[in-house]
């Protein structure tokens, strides 16, 4: 182990004896009490030297016998150690590629401030490297929030999209001018690779393929995204679009822009979290004439260029490819069971809840119902989860150590 203390947060002292370990209150912690002799030790723990070497310098700046393992123990314990030279197979193969490792070093640092033991980040990231995704829409939300993901080090992402480039698909981060013109998901797929940090583990498909290989692809993907271009596909998602997603129990995520507003959620985890049938019929409970509606917004083609606010279509991509990769590393973001929405020109995101409905087949409200029976058991392992967030909004700092 070659103890680090994690760059990612910014050091200050309180006061002579206490040290405050970042800036910003969702991950900032205080340590003390520390001695000024600690305290200068730690620009040692800078992932440069291994144990023994550690102990050795300690001794001579005069530490007592065993305080370097102490410190290194209590920092770890306090989530604010990481190993330089940590993680398993896959995070070693990521740092023999220099490059590729240079180009992900923030994402690794932010990564450092979620994932707590000594070693996780790296792990996590390279994890990535792994991973396939599925992006449905090759417009301006689905080939910037492709890109993103791309950028951050998910090893292959497929978008999928019929069609030419239209001059209005061009995106800043997304698909370039020179494209316009070309075959949508042809352009998506090479806007992708630019933005990737390292050529893709696998090979993407690009062109047509059968159904039955469409299904198999399935099977391996780890998200599925769901980025219409055109927004009555994000305002009200077709269940029977989704139908063989939630057979194979394929999480996925809608995004995208409506008009002028935007929408990031549901994660739907089939069976768990409310998908596009729940969200549906939850609609037509409250408001009997959704349906007709709908049927008449289906039934029209659109022949106007649908508006899409860029900045707001950018907004969207970043958020939705934030839930992504947390959902991918690990966490469950707040877009499982909700929508997020914001709109033109205020701009501020709110929630609203996707229930998970009785009559949908997707399963999920039996499951919903089968925990709220069981509340004397286990705390569900999500709401776990969830809660040192909810401790997190009430106090100013995360611990005290
Ligand atoms: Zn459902």
């Amino acid at each position: 182990m070659h103890p680090m203390v994690k760059p990612a947060l910014r050091r200050g002292w309180r006061d002579l004896n206490t040290v405050q370990f970042g800036m910003a209150p969702a991950h900032a912690m205080v340590l003390g009490p520390m001695d000024t002799a600690t305290g200068s030790f730690l620009d040692l723990l800078n992932g440069a030297r291994g144990m023994p070497l550690l102990r050795e310098e300690g001794r001579r700046m005069g530490l007592p016998e065993g305080h370097v393992d102490a410190l290194v123990e209590r920092l770890a314990r306090s989530g604010l150690l990481d190993d330089a030279t940590g993680g398993g197979a896959a995070a070693d193969a990521l740092r023999k590629k220099k490059g590729v490792l240079e180009r992900l070093r923030p994402d690794l640092a932010s990564l450092s401030l979620v994932a707590r033991e000594p070693g996780a980040a790296v792990d996590r990231l390279a994890a990535r490297r792994s991973l396939r995704v599925q992006v449905r829409g090759a417009g301006r939300v689905g080939v910037v929030l492709a890109s993103l993901l791309a950028g951050a080090g998910v090893g292959e992402i497929d978008v999928r999209d019929v069609g030419r480039v239209e001059p209005w698909d061009v995106a800043p981060g997304g698909l370039p001018a020179e494209s316009i013109g070309q075959r949508r998901e042809a352009a998506a797929h090479r806007a992708v690779r630019r933005a990737a940090p390292d050529r893709p583990l696998r090979a993407s498909s690009q062109g047509t393929s059968s159904n039955e290989e469409d299904k198999d692809k399935e099977r391996g993907l780890a998200l599925v995204i769901l980025t219409p271009r055109d927004g009555l596909g994000i305002h009200a998602p077709d269940p029977a679009a989704a139908e063989t997603l939630i057979a194979s129990g394929t999480p996925h995520l809608y995004a995208g822009v409506v008009e002028g507003t935007g929408v990031v959620g549901p994660l739907v985890l089939p069976g768990d979290t409310g998908c596009a049938g729940c969200l549906d019929r939850g609609r037509v409970d409250r408001d009997p004439t959704w349906p007709r509606l709908v049927a008449q917004w289906r039934s029209g083609r659109q022949r106007q260029v649908p508006a899409c606010d860029l900045p707001l279509a950018a907004g969207v991509a970043g958020l939705a490819a934030g839930h992504a990769l947390a959902f991918l590393d690990g966490a469950l973001p707040s877009s499982a069971g909700a929508r997020w929405e914001t709109s033109v020109p205020g701009l501020d995101w709110h929630a609203r809840p996707v229930w998970s409905h009785p009559a949908c087949p997707c399963g999920a409200s039996e499951k919903a119902k089968g925990e709220r029976a069981s509340e004397d058991g286990e705390p569900h392992e999500t709401m776990a989860e969830q809660r040192p967030h909810a401790a997190r909004l009430s106090g100013t700092w995360r611990a005290h150590v």
